[in-house]
This record gives C-alpha cells, structure tokens and sequence, in this order.
C-alpha cells in the first residue's frame, strides 16, 4: 500500500466515524419518539395552568365560534402570565405564531396526542425538538391571537390522529369518583364521531 492509499483510507475511516458520531444521537432520538407514540394516552389529566383546580373548570367544547367553527378545546381563566404546564410528558413539534392561537406550543405526547395550548403571553425555555416532562412549564396565559379581545386565558386542545377531543373529561375527572366511570363513554363517543367527520 502506497503512502497516498494509506491517506485516503485514514481520511475515510474518519469521515465514516464522524457520521456514525452524528448518526447515533439521531438514531436513540427516534427509537424515543417511536416509544412515545406506541405509548398510551392517559385517561387523566393534570389541569395545565398553574394554581387552577379542576372544579374551576367549564366544559365549553363545541361552542359556536367565529365563521361557523365549533370550539375545539378548553378554555382556562387565569390571570395574566400565570405558568401554563405541560399535561404530559412528550416532545415540542411547534414554537411559534398561529393565525388564530397567537402564540402556540405544541407537544407531542403519548400515542402521538397533540397537545395545544395557545394565546400566550409568552413562551418557556423549550424549543422545537426538545423533550419535556409533565408539569413543565410551556409558556405563561395571556391573550394573544384572535384572544386579543377577551380577558387571558389558555386554550388547551388534544388532537389524536383522527382528530380534535374533547380535554374537559380528561382533566375535570378526579379520583376514583363515580363522576369518572360516567365521564368514559363521552370521550369514545366523541373520537367516534370525529372519526366519521
Ligand atoms: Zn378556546
């Protein structure tokens, strides 16, 4: 072997090795993410803004909205910049301005669930790609977006794979209560429907 082949060869192997470097933080980073989606999504729910019990919460899923929308999540009152935390565990796939969220962050968490929350004041530390626990803070309640005329508040929204559900079940249920084997059926009745929609 000629001194230049030896150089070629080194000069590869190197490259080889600094792919593979750059590869494997990438390969574990999704065997993560497949591990997440083949999770399942909790029945229960922590309420995501801070110092907001669930008996202060309304169920106002539904409810007609501007240019024939229905209202496809929840609303939380709370005082401004209140820390608005994560109900799950997951990954942030969006950090940024919606037309009608204002500024959104959404986590991926479980089973793929998509976790929404919206009209921000402003955001927390995470970026896209990051991974997050439950009970992180995302960002802090305010009133951006098509908000901006109502007093501030989160709108907290789930989206399966079929579509918007409804969050007020998951989060108002408490316990071992008889209120949550009656909470059961509406939520499959309501991944029924949007399944059909
Ligand atoms: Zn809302």
């Amino acid at each position: 072997m000629n001194s230049r082949n030896a150089l070629l060869i080194t000069l590869l192997l190197s490259l080889v090795a600094i792919l593979l470097w750059l590869a494997i933080p990438k390969v574990r980073e999704n065997s993560r993410y497949l591990k997440l989606l083949a999770e399942t999504p909790p029945a229960r729910l922590p309420v995501p803004v801070s110092g907001i019990g669930r008996s202060d919460l309304s169920n106002t899923w539904g409810a007609p909205r501007s240019g024939g929308r229905r209202h496809e999540g929840i609303d939380i009152f709370a005082r401004r910049n209140t820390p608005i935390l994560s109900t799950t565990h997951g990954v942030v796939v969006k950090r940024g301005i919606d037309p009608l969220g204002g500024s959104v962050v959404t986590v991926a968490g479980p089973g793929g669930h998509r976790h929404y929350y919206a009209h921000l004041q402003r955001y927390g530390r995470h970026q896209v790609g990051d991974w997050v626990r439950q009970g992180d803070t995302l960002g802090f309640v305010g009133n951006s977006g098509n908000a901006r005329t109502t007093p501030p508040h989160l709108h907290y929204g789930i989206y399966t794979l079929t579509g918007a559900i409804n969050p007020y079940p998951l989060l108002a249920m408490s316990g071992k209560s008889a209120r949550e084997t009656r909470w059961k059926s509406p939520i499959k009745k309501k991944q029924r429907r949007s399944r059909r929609a």
